[in-house]
């Protein structure tokens, strides 16, 4: 059965041949069936062409932390847009956002503002080369850090069986298009294993500019590192004149004002920020110590964006922190985001459905399997079609979470007890569904 009503399907049919696939992100093509066109959005939900209402566990892939349509924000957005948006000079409004941005993150000494995930990253890692003048960068398997080319290998799209030995992983490649010189700058490592890391430096950290990390695993599942890991990876990079890349895309200003750097204590050298500091509106920074950041002041090491530091971006940053600084709205997502874990849990205990709910209540996931997830490996544990199966039953009753676990729920301060109600009561339904 398609996901589309008729009104929907209609849209579809329009988007499918204007866009390729009738999406502009590969990420949200479903199918010719199931993917969904939106008409707009409210608070915690979205609604579809033909008006049905979800509730969006999605939120565009984490960004709506505050709830679509979130009225400060649109107001602070729609008196920016109303004074221009892009110069060729700094504005005062990108000012405010870059003070907001450094009382939000104490350790970070400067900044600068871009578009998006996928470029902040990529500049971070140039960042990152020529303050060491190495070239090789340290990423995890299944974490994703944007769809550029120095990133894009055994991200959580990679298949299990095709990443190599665990002692000697391959950069397994995403993506075709990719010269294939650069793989020889990628060196790949199971999360939450320091003696890999130890033994990674041991034989080429001397050519290791950085470690990019998500520090939690934004893109499977939510995965926590364990305790001292991040503490570890800290030590080793210091030890090397390595840098460590905390990339906060996903966990910047959703664990909390301070992200990740915040949660586990854990001062990097440089981190990327986008989603969640704009509440949907294209925003991105890289910001980090100054011995690093200087690197641009004295020049030599390109950045540059027509768009970075716009004032639309930069005026949904403003309103964005302020709303965050209050703690309000952290209240909120921990108080619904705990609810819906305990709630799952106690779903699938109830039903002897073998499950664990992992990350945080802002951001977490629910694995079918009694494996322990400790690394993208274990994802193997994981029953991918039990977990579509609900999702799709799920969506049909209007709640809606990616159908892929691995992509975690978000959750916002629109989220209401209401929603946890109906959440936990179309999971249990369609839990059910799918086993019988
Ligand atoms: N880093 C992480 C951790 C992400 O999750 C993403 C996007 N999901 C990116 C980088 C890329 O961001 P964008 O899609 O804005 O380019």
């Amino acid at each position: 059965m398609s996901l589309q009503g008729p009104k929907t399907a209609e849209w579809f049919g329009r988007a499918n041949k204007a866009l390729v696939n009738g999406v502009s992100s590969g990420f949200r093509y479903w199918g010719d069936e199931d993917t969904l066109v939106i008409d707009r959005g409210e608070g915690a939900y979205a609604f579809d062409m033909d008006g049905k209402r979800y509730i969006d566990y999605q939120l565009g892939f984490g960004p709506i932390i505050l709830g679509h349509g979130y009225q400060p924000v649109v107001d602070a957005v729609a008196e920016a847009a109303s004074r221009g948006t892009v110069f060729a000079m700094t504005t005062a409004i990108e000012v405010q956002a870059a003070e907001a941005m450094r009382d939000a993150i104490p350790w970070m000494d400067a900044l600068r503002f871009t578009n998006t995930g996928t470029e902040a990253t990529m500049h971070a890692i140039r960042l990152a080369r020529a303050v060491t003048g190495r070239d090789l960068i340290v990423k995890f398997e299944g974490a994703y850090h944007g769809a550029h080319d120095y990133v894009g290998y055994s991200t959580a799209g990679a298949p299990v069986g095709n990443l190599g030995s665990r002692r000697s992983p391959v950069p397994f490649e995403v993506s075709s298009g990719v010269p294939s010189t650069i793989r020889d700058y990628i060196r790949i490592a199971p999360f939450n294993d320091l003696e890999f890391m130890e033994r990674l430096f041991q034989s080429d950290g001397h050519r290791i500019a950085a470690i990019i990390a998500e520090p939690v695993l934004g893109n499977v599942f939510g995965l926590m590192p364990q305790d001292g890991y991040m503490e570890g990876l800290r030590a080793i990079t210091e030890e090397w004149g390595s840098m460590l890349i905390f990339d906060e895309v996903k966990t910047g200003f959703r664990m909390g004002l301070g992200g990740a750097a915040e949660y586990f204590g854990i001062v990097p050298d440089i981190g990327t920020y986008a989603k969640s500091m704009g509440n949907g509106y294209p925003i991105a920074a890289i910001g980090g110590r100054q011995e690093v950041m200087s690197a641009w002041a004295e020049g030599g090491v390109m950045q540059a964006g027509t768009y970075s530091g716009n004032s639309i971006g930069a005026a949904a940053t403003v309103a964005t922190i302020a709303e965050l600084s209050t703690g309000a709205p952290y209240a909120q997502i921990d108080k619904v985001g705990n609810a819906l874990m305990t709630g799952l849990a106690k779903i699938c205990a109830d039903h002897s459905e073998p499950a664990s709910i992992i990350g945080i209540p802002s951001m977490f996931s629910v694995f079918f399997g009694d494996t322990e997830l400790k690394e993208y490996r274990d994802t193997t544990g994981h029953d991918e079609d039990l977990y579509e199966e609900v999702v799709l039953g799920m969506i049909n009753r209007g709640v809606m979470p990616c159908d892929d676990a691995k992509e975690p729920w978000f959750i916002s301060s629109a989220h209401s007890d209401e929603d946890v109600a109906e959440t936990l009561t179309a999971f249990e339904d369609a839990l059910v569904d799918a086993r019988s």
